[in-house]
């Protein structure tokens, strides 16, 4: 077996013990491979090991994937960097997900620009839960306001929130902020039927995210070894 296919593998048993450790089914997390800096070849390989979602943080580095892989018909690509509004036009047009939604403004680009006859772009909106000052996302009061305007636009589906909580190596304050996400969460499903989708845990912490309530976990370095 080749190393990427084990390192796949170990990923998906270490998913499947933490969903069985706190007591939730095996199918109640999803994994996004983060495929950044690596090459569209270990796309193909994780692809053929029955991986279909795959994740991308710098448009420029996706791009020079997306057309390669375009072979592979059923493959999914979620847009999870910084997006910019000038760029927004790319990621209507080639992606399905975007996890980083803060503006409203962004989301009304993408709506106008999603192509017509192709699905909805799905997006979840990202939060800043730890507050940090630096950091990308949306201020927890901010979310409801948000996800309404993703609802008013006809070519997004609101999917769920994500979030890249602090670094550090504090576990319990790591779990507070899974915690805090994991009611955000379901506080926004109340509102919102779409919402399925909790994005939080990599590749230290996904187990911590999945006992937590993570329903879907990135996983970039324990599947395609450390960027350089
Ligand atoms: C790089 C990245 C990941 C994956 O991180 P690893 O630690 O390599 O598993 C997940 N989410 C986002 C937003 C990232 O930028």
């Amino acid at each position: 077996m080749s190393i990427l296919a084990d390192q796949y593998r170990r990923v998906c048993q270490r998913i499947q013990q933490a969903c069985d450790e706190s007591g939730r089914p095996a199918d109640a997390v999803s994994l996004l491979a983060v495929s950044k800096f690596k090459p569209a070849s270990m796309v193909r390989e994780c692809y053929q090991q029955g991986q279909r979602q795959f994740g991308e943080n710098y448009l420029q580095d996706a791009m020079e994937k997306i057309p390669a892989l375009a072979d592979l018909a059923d493959i999914e690509w979620h847009f999870i960097g910084a997006l910019q509004s000038n760029k927004t036009r790319t990621v209507a047009e080639h992606f399905d997900w975007l996890a980083t939604l803060e503006r409203d403004k962004i989301a009304r680009r993408l709506n106008e620009q999603r192509p017509a006859g192709k699905a909805q772009l799905n997006v979840l909106i990202q939060v800043n839960i730890s507050g940090e000052e630096q950091k990308s996302g949306v201020a927890v009061a901010e979310i409801a306001a948000l996800a309404a305007v993703v609802e008013s636009l006809p070519n997004l589906t609101l999917r769920g929130l994500m979030c890249v909580p602090e670094a550090t190596s504090d576990e319990s304050q790591l779990r507070g902020q899974f915690q805090q996400m994991k009611q955000l969460f379901n506080e926004l499903q109340q509102h919102h039927s779409c919402v399925d989708t909790l994005s939080m845990g990599m590749s230290a912490d996904l187990e911590l995210a999945i006992a937590e309530g993570a329903t879907q976990v990135r996983i970039g370095t324990d599947i395609f070894g450390a960027r350089d």
